[in-house]
């Protein structure tokens, strides 16, 4: 018989990042990635600004695009979470109906809303895109002239500009644990 930490260890689940350049989804992934890692999860990252240059490379930033984006990655995450893949999804995705349908497609599904006011994420600038964007050297930017669709619902919200990384990281761990997708016990010696 399979000891109980076994069987879960095989249980998959999608964890969707969402939330405006800069509110933090990157950060937040690659810390939740090393957490359970080290606790023995099998765990994927695909990374937004990472797909585009491969699996998604040639598409652009029209609504189409960014949903045919969405699109591929949701079907790499759907492939992977069906394997017992703990998959962290870090993207954009600004559209409410792109990722309703992902969702839609895949059975074990956490919407994680990273969130930051729009003004502290400019202020952050990690790539100096907004500063891009505010000069017209970049259109259609999320947030400037392009919109972005908040989660209505989402399984968990990270406000990263009133929490710490380790709070956000530890809000994402709780939900996964809340919904049996890591053991309590590993969650115990993760903080
Ligand atoms: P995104 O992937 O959403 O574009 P990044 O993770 O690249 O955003 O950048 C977010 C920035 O915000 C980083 O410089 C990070 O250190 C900072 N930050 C401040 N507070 C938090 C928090 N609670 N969670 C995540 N990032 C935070």
């Amino acid at each position: 018989m399979l000891e109980e930490k076994e069987t879960m260890e095989k249980r998959g689940v999608t964890v969707w990042f969402t939330g405006l350049s800069g509110a933090g989804k990157t950060t937040i992934s690659r810390a939740v990635e090393q957490k359970l890692r080290e606790r023995g999860y099998m765990v994927e990252i695909l990374d937004g600004d990472i797909v585009r240059e491969n699996l998604t490379k040639g598409l652009g930033f029209s609504k189409e695009d960014r949903d045919e984006n969405i699109r591929r990655i949701g079907f790499v995450a759907h492939l992977l979470t069906r394997n017992g893949v703990i998959v962290l999804v870090s993207a954009i995705s600004p559209y409410r109906e792109m990722r309703r349908e992902v969702r839609g497609r895949i059975a074990n599904f956490v919407e994680v809303f990273v969130n930051a006011p729009l003004n502290v994420c400019e202020s952050r600038d990690v790539k100096g895109l907004y500063k891009k964007a505010r000069a017209g050297e970049i259109k259609h930017f999320t947030g400037i002239d392009d919109p972005y669709e908040s989660p209505e619902q989402p399984d968990v919200e990270c406000r990263t500009d009133l929490e710490s990384e380790e709070e956000s990281v530890e809000k994402v761990l709780k939900a996964l644990q809340d919904s049996g997708y890591i053991s309590a016990e590993e969650l115990a010696t993760l903080a």
